[in-house]
């Protein structure tokens, strides 16, 4: 059947990538868990670079969250900062170190040597997984953390010019590729 098989596939798969991440990671101490902040840190946006967000976004608990800032904070790969407005609403930024580390680390080389050998380097596999995941989430009722330029709130008003429909801020062609947790796609023939 093919559930059963694409989900054998795909538990191996996560099972393979979870190993060449701890192999990644342990030069730097850090565990998988780390380097998932410290990726997902890099590619959100600035309403979603919270401990929040980031809690939701991995699905862990608080305690396994706040550990995980703990040690990437000492480790200097992260750094905390208040929000010029609400000053109860804390930032988590990269440091210098944290982009570094990650370049290093991920994706994990083998990873990137086996997906060169796909045709188009697995575009037609992302276009699928692109859609499982969505598909999953939705199943679930849970935040698509998608890309600002593929939601339903992202507006062009010109020449490289966007703005948040919900927040009514104005966003660069860079924040469109960022990850955002207010995120709601496109509902098919709007
Ligand atoms: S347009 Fe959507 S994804 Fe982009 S910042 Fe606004 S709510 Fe987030």
């Amino acid at each position: 059947m093919a559930a059963d098989r694409l989900y054998v596939l795909l538990e191996r798969l996560g099972n393979l990538l979870r190993t060449e991440e701890r192999a990644a990671g342990l030069p730097h101490g850090l565990q998988p868990v780390h380097l998932q902040a410290l990726r997902y840190l890099q590619s959100c946006n600035r309403y979603s670079n919270t401990p929040a967000a980031l809690t939701e976004y991995l699905g862990l608990t608080k305690g396994t969250v706040s550990q995980t800032l703990l040690l990437l904070e000492e480790k200097g790969l992260l750094r905390k900062q208040a929000d010029t407005e609400d000053r109860r609403v804390i930032h988590l930024l990269l440091t210098e170190a944290g982009r570094a580390v990650l370049k290093q680390a991920l994706p994990p080389e083998l990873f990137k040597r086996a997906l060169s050998g796909l045709p188009g380097d697995g575009a037609a596999l992302d276009e699928s997984l692109t859609e499982l995941l969505r598909a999953l989430q939705a199943a679930n009722a849970q935040r698509s953390f998608g890309a600002c330029g593929t939601c339903k709130h992202f507006q062009r008003e010109g020449s490289g010019r966007f703005r948040c429909g919900l927040t009514q801020d104005p966003l660069s062609r860079e924040d469109s590729q960022l990850l955002c947790r207010e995120h709601e796609g496109i509902t098919p023939g709007h």
